[in-house]
């Protein structure tokens, strides 16, 4: 049976519990990035059905927070059990809209459905304070309250998890939510909610809404009933969005662009080494944002992990997602392909050299063979930018402090790397990195029980974890005066 036919296959919006085209009749088309094919039409919402979607989503809102903490937990742990059944056909539909292999995808799925399933279980513990009070007749009662209508805005790179990220901490502290996904991949989130829908979450509590990104952003930012703003994107988007929620002082949180470096030093284990940096740099073919984009190799092992290196890079699989054994599927879009290409463009200019790959040519479409440049030098556009694609730039270094210097020096601070197996340079180097995660002796290292997020120019706020159920609450002190004690 086609994924299209799928009782959760959805080409409409999810609004109060009814699927919804634009009232205008406005639609645009989702196309497979591997083929080029049309593969659904979902509607371009305008701004006056999302303004009555937020009236709507409040009110639903106010009565979910009324449920019990243990009703909100019973109805995630159904979502998550109903993403984890239908993980093989939403893999495919992710495949189909996004590009990435078939394994990628289910693993995504399960990454998505964790999320969910962790914060069923947080919806139980959320926890106040009680203190005894500066003074005599005064005790301080600090409770945690739901901040009320959310906003989500999610990027096309994980159609799935990053979407569960948000929702499911919203759900869990008692918030209604509306997402916005990206136009390139809304069906996998539509798929979600029609999941969502099944396991008896209540209408209005989680809406998806599909339409252009700048004119749905600015309703969501310009209502003073959302409470809450989470993007995830890139920098450039989310300083705007940050702007306008200013308007309303609305509450921000931001994952933004990472520029991650990747640090391999002289006592690293080498094979680990390149196994980290297979998977780190080419894991959804480069385009997440805590990929490596600038690998540090110390120049005693320089040249044993370069031929490693190479050999497992040349080894990759480029091709259809849907095909077993893909490793690379297609770039989302030309967009993409051009920005790889200008990146590789501009090192080789100056002086890099082309170890295997190189820039892709039109007749090649969207799909882009793993590229390896070493001779890289700082002043190299790969070196100060997000790269966001299949290329692996390496740089030698020398000595502890320079690479550290040279690894701070970007206005982004995501994810960085690094191997070695020397216990004081492990805290050393993880301390002085200026980044919201590190992997040490890992290339993954995102999971629902951490906390995802950046510092500097890629963000503000932490996703997962017990912190993550916090950017969807409010802190609310109750100051009681006690008879008799003064
Ligand atoms: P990318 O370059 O990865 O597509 P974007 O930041 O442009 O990153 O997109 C991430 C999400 O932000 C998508 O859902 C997109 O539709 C949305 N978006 C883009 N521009 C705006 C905007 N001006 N306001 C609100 N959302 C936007």
């Amino acid at each position: 049976m086609s994924v299209f036919n799928a009782h959760f296959f959805r080409q409409q919006c999810y609004i109060n519990g009814c699927w919804v085209d634009a009232s205008d009749q406005q639609s645009a088309q989702v196309t497979d990035p591997a083929t080029g094919d049309i593969i659904a039409q979902v509607p371009l919402l305008p701004a006056t059905d999302l303004e009555a979607c937020i009236v709507t989503a409040e009110k639903a809102g106010r009565k979910w927070t009324e449920q019990s903490a243990e009703q909100r937990s019973r109805l995630l742990k159904k979502w998550y059990q109903l993403v984890l059944e239908h993980q093989p056909e939403l893999a495919e539909l992710m495949t189909r809209e996004q590009g990435k292999p078939l394994t990628e995808s289910a693993a995504e799925i399960a990454y998505a459905a964790s999320y969910i399933e962790w914060f069923a279980e947080e919806a139980l513990r959320v926890q106040g304070d009680i203190q005894n009070g500066p003074s005599a007749d005064k005790r301080s009662l600090i409770i945690r309250q739901p901040i009320g209508l959310c906003a989500a805005i999610t990027p096309w790179n994980f159609p799935a998890a990053m979407l569960t990220r948000k929702i499911a901490p919203a759900l869990a502290a008692g918030c209604s939510i509306i997402v916005k996904p990206a136009l390139e991949t809304p069906l996998s989130a539509l798929a979600l909610a029609a999941l969502a829908e099944q396991a008896g979450i209540p209408a209005g509590v989680l809406n998806v809404v599909t339409g252009d990104g700048p004119t749905l952003g600015r309703v969501l930012t310009q209502s003073n009933r959302v409470r809450k703003l989470s993007f995830t994107g890139s920098t450039q988007t989310g300083s705007l969005l940050m702007a306008a929620s200013a308007q309303h002082v609305q509450k921000v949180s931001l994952e933004l662009g990472g520029n991650a470096p990747f640090i391999v030093f002289a006592d690293a284990d080498i094979e680990r080494a390149v196994k980290g940096a297979i998977e780190s740099k080419f894991r959804n073919a480069g385009q997440t944002c805590v990929c490596a984009n600038r690998i540090y190799v110390h120049h005693s092992i320089h040249d044993e992990f370069m031929q490693r290196f190479k050999e497992a890079t040349q080894q990759l699989v480029v091709g259809n997602g849907l095909k077993t054994g893909t490793q690379i599927g297609p770039l989302i879009n030309r967009e993409a392909v051009n920005k790889v290409n200008q990146q590789i463009e501009d090192a080789l200019s100056k002086g890099a050299k082309l170890i295997c790959g190189g820039p892709a040519v039109e007749a090649d479409g969207l799909w882009f063979q793993p590229t390896i440049l070493t001779d890289m030098q700082a002043d190299m556009r790969c070196a100060q930018e997000e790269t966001f694609g299949p290329l692996a730039p390496i740089f030698k270094f020398t000595d502890d402090a320079e690479v550290i210097t040279q690894a701070n020096a970007t206005p982004f601070g995501l994810a960085a790397y690094f191997y070695t197996q020397n216990i004081d340079r492990m805290w050393r180097v993880a301390e002085q990195l200026e980044v919201g995660m590190v992997g040490v002796n890992t290339g993954i290292i995102s999971s629902a029980s951490a906390p995802f997020g950046g510092v500097k120019s890629s963000g503000i706020g932490r996703e997962g974890s017990r912190f993550g159920l916090d950017e969807y609450t409010e802190l609310k002190y109750i100051c009681l005066e006690l008879e008799g004690k003064a």
